[in-house]
């Protein structure tokens, strides 16, 4: 009897973790336009029943920009391993007919402090998985974008016609492809989710870096990889004013999103920022609440280092979010809090990122004041004073650090003519 019942558990489980549609993911009380073609029509499973692989995931994208006026898309430029940067523009059909407009009003109001905001659409990134091995964020943006698409009513509606999305699927499309590869292979058809399991034990180098096994959430400062490059081109074009960056953490974990530990922050970036982060943040709770996901904040993880995704545009007049979900590494794990599956940490950065466009909505106004002052602010603060740098014996040095100055639009000229200060 006790064989049977736990043959039986087994059995009951495989189902569970298996048997999870769309509904799971998405709010309950929306209607969704039919023309509109669900990730299963397109990649031939549900989310979370596989790890999507980068090809099926550029192939859903492209299917949505073609069935949406919501959306554009754009290709980028090409991973070392030749796979599309993409990037969606998801915003109402009205605002796409006039997008370079306010593309081009966002941008002079952080160059003229008279610019009035109060009608603006805000500008929010948001990026998944820039480590390939934490995938939740990648294959939540499946639904995401589903529900971007398809969902009807007035409070899509609102939401399009004040935001403007820019919709990064994939970070790190080399690193997705690596690590989808493995916990598809090793995937068994009754899922089995001792960690010991060769399903969560991916060999090295792992999928969290790139094909050069770069760490690219180091990268956004220097801006030395392709991805980054298209990436840090796409922030400056736009200055979001809010960008959030999906990440995943320990298996025994639950859900971490920023602010960080308050004594973690670098010192350049305003308290505002900090202030505008745990406001924020008070959406994803009240989200997680209503889901009955557990999460924390505050007690862990820094907000220092500006070559981060969640810092960066803390020095750029925006507001970086990171958001870190406990990892089941593979279909279905045993945690310190139950067995973790794939599509329970997909729900959850599902469930941020509306959380985040809520917030966004809401706040668009005193977010867009926040940006606007944070340059007047910059401009007056007395720290405008050029720098002059150059090598004596080596010119290369000086031609790579303009090279990643240019990326940044930091302004540079030539000396016009030879001079000497402080005895050099
Ligand atoms: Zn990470």
């Amino acid at each position: 009897m006790k064989k049977l019942l736990f043959l039986f558990l087994i059995i009951s489980f495989s189902i569970s973790a298996q048997q999870v549609d769309l509904s799971y993911y998405l709010p309950k009380d929306v209607t969704y336009n039919s023309v509109i073609p669900t990730p299963k029509s397109v990649i031939g499973h549900e989310v979370g029943e596989w790890h999507v692989t980068h090809d099926k995931l550029v192939e859903y994208m492209k299917a949505l920009a073609a069935s949406s006026d919501r959306i554009s898309i754009e290709d980028r430029g090409r991973t070392f391993e030749g796979r599309p940067l993409l990037l969606l523009t998801i915003t109402s059909p009205k605002n796409h007919q006039n997008l370079e407009v306010i593309r081009t009003k966002h941008i002079e109001a952080t160059n003229n402090a008279s610019v009035n905001v109060s009608n603006a659409p805000i500008v929010v990134y948001q990026g998944f998985s820039i480590h390939g091995n934490e995938p939740s964020g990648a294959n939540a943006g499946l639904a995401a974008a589903y529900y971007l698409a398809a969902a009807q009513g007035n409070k899509i509606d609102e939401l399009l016609n004040n935001t403007v999305i820019l919709f990064d699927p994939s970070l790190n499309p080399d690193g997705l492809q690596r690590f989808a590869y493995w916990a598809n292979t090793n995937k068994a058809q009754n899922i089995n989710p001792d960690p010991n399991d060769r399903e969560y034990r991916e060999v090295w180098p792992g999928g969290r870096t790139n094909h050069y096994w770069f760490d690219m959430n180091r990268d956004w400062l220097p801006v030395q990889l392709p991805e980054s490059r298209a990436r840090i081109a796409s922030f400056h074009k736009w200055l979001p004013n809010i960008l959030t960056d999906h990440h995943e953490m320990g298996t025994n974990s639950s859900f971490f999103f920023q602010p960080g530990i308050p004594s973690r922050t670098n010192p350049l970036t305003p308290q505002m920022n900090q202030d505008l982060t745990k406001e924020i943040a008070t959406y994803h709770a009240k989200a997680f609440d209503k889901i009955g996901s557990m999460y924390y904040s505050e007690e862990s993880f820094d907000d220092f280092y500006y070559g981060k995704g969640s810092t960066f545009p803390d020095i750029n007049g925006s507001i970086g979010i990171l958001f870190e979900q406990a990892s089941s590494r593979g279909h279905a794990q045993e945690s310190d809090n139950g067995i973790l599956t794939f599509p329970f940490t997909i729900r959850n950065q599902f469930t941020a990122a509306l959380s985040t466009l809520e917030a966004a909505k809401n706040m668009r106004v005193k977010i867009l004041q926040y940006q606007q002052d944070f340059y007047k602010n910059s401009r007056n603060s007395g720290e405008n004073k050029a720098i002059v740098f150059g090598d004596e014996k080596d010119a290369a040095k000086s031609f790579h650090l303009a090279e990643v100055l240019k990326r940044h639009q930091i302004k540079i000229h030539e000396v016009k003519a030879d001079f000497s200060s402080n005895g050099k």
